[in-house]
């Protein structure tokens, strides 16, 4: 099938340039979810590959071969928009058939590809319907179904969930999972839903203002991001960032000082650091938990607390006026007000430096 290579690839609009230069391979039958804030430029970056936007700098290859001058209908791609596009005049099964019609495809052809597709889709009984008769998650599906029938190298999404209500986007999603799996086809799926991006990605690619902060596979993310702006925008609750002071620095363990005059070694494996440095530790909400004030722990004091039957989130106002976020199963007998000692889990704990950048030795990739 295909994998998709960019090398310094920029763009302007005037004289605002909104991809800053992006290095990216995705690899073949990968499914790459490129994730951001709104307005970062994950939709100019998706058009870009597809040729709906020129390039001004840096070329793009499809299944190896050059494309960055060619038309969007030559590359071998498919495109699924947040708004359907479909043609309103025409039947689900004349908006699938339509580009097949229109590249010549023998009629019996047409049809075959089609039925399978509404097959796969589970829209077989909506093939006569026009898009005004279907609900938005029916319209969806058609427009993913045009984009099947056409039996592209790569397919490209954008945000096609974010039409979609709360139950059928989760129903839409494990779909496109599923479609993943069956059409063992390379994915690029735009969205700014990091839970999206988590739950269907084997890569993800953080974006911020035209710049790519982090690609990896989700989990490694979540685990081991490389800076703040990674560890906060993945994962909900975000990490937590308590701020600390290096008293003593080795490649395994950096020890810190929180601001209650705490010390906590943590292990890992760091890069070169300076002691009386300001840091960050970035520690997970499920990693925190609490007990009784017992004067030896750090102590927060509740703010907050969120029961959702299977978990508790407690929001804690620590001394030194930061919010530390802790996540407990089960529900937890807990009340604003009280006074807990906080215990830090530190197995795989992240420290970030003044920048914000991760003191973790960095993995080649
Ligand atoms: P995202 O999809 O991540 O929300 P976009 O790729 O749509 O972001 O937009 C990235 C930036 O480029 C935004 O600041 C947006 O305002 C700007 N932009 C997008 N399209 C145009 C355009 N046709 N002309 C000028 N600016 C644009
Ligand atoms: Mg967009």
């Amino acid at each position: 099938m295909g994998s998709v290579i960019l090398s310094g690839v920029r763009k302007s609009y005037g004289d605002v340039e909104v991809i800053k230069g992006i290095d990216l391979t995705v690899a073949d039958r990968e499914l790459c979810v490129f994730v951001g804030p709104s307005g970062c430029g994950k939709s100019t970056l998706l058009r870009m590959i597809a040729g709906l936007e020129d390039i001004d700098a840096g070329s793009v290859l499809i299944d190896g071969v050059d494309v960055t001058e060619a038309a969007p209908a030559k590359r071998g791609l498919a495109m699924v928009f947040q708004n359907y596009a479909l043609y309103p005049h025409m039947n689900a099964y004349d908006n699938m058939a339509y580009g097949l019609r229109r590249a010549g495809l023998a009629k019996e052809d047409v049809d075959r590809r089609v039925r399978a597709a509404a097959r796969k889709l589970q829209i077989e009984a909506l093939l006569d319907r026009r898009p005004k008769q279907m609900s938005g998650g029916q319209r969806q599906r058609v427009a993913i179904g045009r984009a099947i029938v056409r039996e592209p190298k790569v397919f490209l999404f954008d945000e096609p969930l974010s039409n979609l209500d709360a139950a059928l986007r989760i129903e839409t999603r494990a779909q496109i999972a599923g479609l993943h799996q069956d059409l063992k086809a390379t994915m690029i799926y735009v969205t700014h839903d990091q839970i999206e991006a988590m739950t269907l990605a084997d890569k993800i690619v953080v974006l911020r203002s035209g710049i790519v902060e982090q690609a990896g596979a989700p989990l490694e993310l979540y685990e081991h991001p490389d800076n703040v702006f990674v560890a906060t925008f993945i994962g909900t609750p975000a990490m937590n960032l308590i701020p600390v002071e290096l008293t003593a620095a080795s490649p395994e363990v950096l020890s810190v000082r929180m601001a209650d005059g705490g010390l906590l070694d943590v292990a890992g494996n760091w890069r070169k650091a300076e002691p009386g440095a300001k840091a960050q530790l970035g520690i997970r909400p499920e990693r925190v938990s609490w007990g009784e004030a017992d004067g030896s722990a750090p102590l927060g004091r509740v703010r907050l607390v969120e029961r959702f039957g299977g978990e508790t989130l407690c929001y804690m106002d620590m001394p030194d006026g930061s919010t530390v976020t802790a996540k407990a199963a089960g529900i937890a007998a807990l009340a604003p007000g009280e006074t807990v000692s906080l215990q830090f889990d530190l197995t795989g704990a992240n420290l970030f430096d003044a920048d914000g950048r991760s003191l973790r030795v960095r993995r080649t990739r």
